[in-house]
């Protein structure tokens, strides 16, 4: 039986950022991470557009809102510090049809009361003087967002967890699933598929899996986590220049997806995506992959149904452009009207977990919930990994209210 202070299960960006926030408050605290896969960030983490967003889109207010600024100032902060290669090179979002306007004015309406400096309304000629290949009859251009390799983000919180929490004998621990979970006087234990691990308290950030892990610590959380994959197309090496930054479309409004766009990776390379099409299994990244225990869970809740119902168009569009290269490059024309078959190849997918309620309304805002014992992360979707560092300051806030992770308490508590 292994037994530490607190349980922190995933190794995504959120698990990684908890625990390394955790831990320059309390380095005395042993921190013990949990991660099921081989290797930290195998998910969401690892497999994401790579974009430090700037809080453009989200209600003021909201959580996300507020999360995705102090996160993104926090996470340069930290990728300074620890020489993390990034770059904070702005985005243009382009409106290309006239409906489009009104949308594209509420946006920047939210992004200045969201305090963004600089935003700036650009019109086609401007447009084209950012991002020569792109069409557009109007569009925003915002200086704060940046672009980053998140995986090298986790590897570096990873690093400086292992160093901080050295002394308590805190560690990250791969290839440790947590299968179930059962409540003590002192604590939770969690069953794993190696030795049990013993734990006063249980934070649970765990992507795709959240909602079961969630459900086995005895919440009855009022959603379902509902998988959706994004597919990414690149531009050969020869039209990357097409592509200076990274380009927009103006988002449906009624949708948590930003559409397709094209992203310059930091690590060299444009993609083009992500798509956003249910998926039938949780953590399955091909195109025909299925899952009968995911698919019959999503398919059972109600919240499903009427989700197919309010969004069929879209869903059927989606759809139809995962499995054609011709619909899917229709959308990317919309953004640079003269792209080729031929410029784009298929590239690699990602799945996003997404929380959806009983009325078919996928949640737009993050989600956490605690109980006496533990602390469960329900919904994350993006810009979480941007907000991470602040997302798990509030953790860290959260947690040292229900416990007292103090040197004198911990002491005076004992070993288990
Ligand atoms: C296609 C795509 C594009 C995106 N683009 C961006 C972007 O550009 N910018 C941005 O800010 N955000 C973006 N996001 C969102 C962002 O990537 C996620 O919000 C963020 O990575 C969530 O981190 P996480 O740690 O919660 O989840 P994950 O990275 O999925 O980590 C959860 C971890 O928990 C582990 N786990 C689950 N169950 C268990 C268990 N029982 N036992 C042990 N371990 C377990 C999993 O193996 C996994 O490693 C994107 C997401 C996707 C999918």
């Amino acid at each position: 039986m292994i037994t530490t202070d607190v349980a922190v299960v995933g190794g995504g960006i959120v698990g990684l950022s908890t625990a390394y926030q955790l831990l320059r408050r309390y380095p005395h605290v042993k921190v013990t991470i949990l991660e099921k896969e081989k290797e930290i960030c195998r998910h969401q983490t690892g497999r994401n557009s790579g974009v430090i967003h700037s809080g453009l889109y989200y209600r003021p207010g909201s959580i996300k809102a507020d999360h995705c600024a102090r996160g993104r100032e926090t996470l340069i902060r930290f990728a300074v510090k620890h020489r993390i290669p990034h770059e904070i090179c702005g985005k243009v979002l382009a409106a290309t049809r006239v409906p489009e306007l009104i949308h594209l004015d509420r946006i920047e309406q939210i992004g200045r009361a969201n305090g963004l400096k600089g935003l700036k309304r650009i019109d086609n000629t401007q447009i084209r003087e950012i991002e020569p290949h792109c069409h557009g009859i109007a569009g925003l251009f915002v200086p704060q967002t940046g672009i980053i390799d998140y995986e090298v983000v986790g590897r570096t919180l990873r690093r400086e967890i292992e160093n901080l929490g050295k002394k308590a004998g805190s560690d990250v621990l791969c290839g440790w699933e947590v299968r179930d979970l059962r409540r003590e006087a002192d604590g939770v234990i969690l069953e794993t598929g190696r030795e049990p691990v013993r734990a006063r308290f249980l934070i649970a950030c765990a992507g795709l899996q959240s909602d079961r892990l969630a459900e086995k610590d005895g919440l009855a959380p009022d959603l379902r986590i509902v998988p959706f994959r994004g597919d990414y197309y690149e531009l050969v090496p020869e039209s990357e220049y097409r592509v200076r930054n990274l380009i927009y479309p103006v988002p449906d409004p009624d949708l948590p997806f930003l559409g397709v766009h094209f992203t310059r990776m930091i690590g060299g390379g444009v993609e083009a995506g992500p798509s956003a099409v249910f998926s039938f299994m949780r953590e399955g990244y091909g195109r025909l992959d299925f899952s009968l225990r995911d698919t019959l869970e999503s398919l059972a809740f109600r919240g499903t149904w009427r989700l197919f119902i309010r969004h069929w168009r879209y869903g059927l569009g989606e759809y139809s452009r995962a499995f054609s290269k011709k619909l899917f490059l229709k959308a990317l024309k919309r953004l640079i009207p003269d792209l080729n078959a031929c410029e784009i190849k298929p590239s690699r997918s990602g799945i996003r977990a997404q929380a959806l309620n009983r009325r078919g309304e996928l949640l737009d805002d993050f989600r956490i919930e605690s109980t006496d014992h533990s602390i469960h992360v329900l919904n994350a979707p993006s810009p979480a990994a941007t907000a991470s560092l602040a997302i798990g300051d509030t953790i860290v806030d959260t947690a040292s209210r229900r416990f007292d992770f103090s040197r004198r308490s911990m002491i005076k508590q004992g070993g288990f």
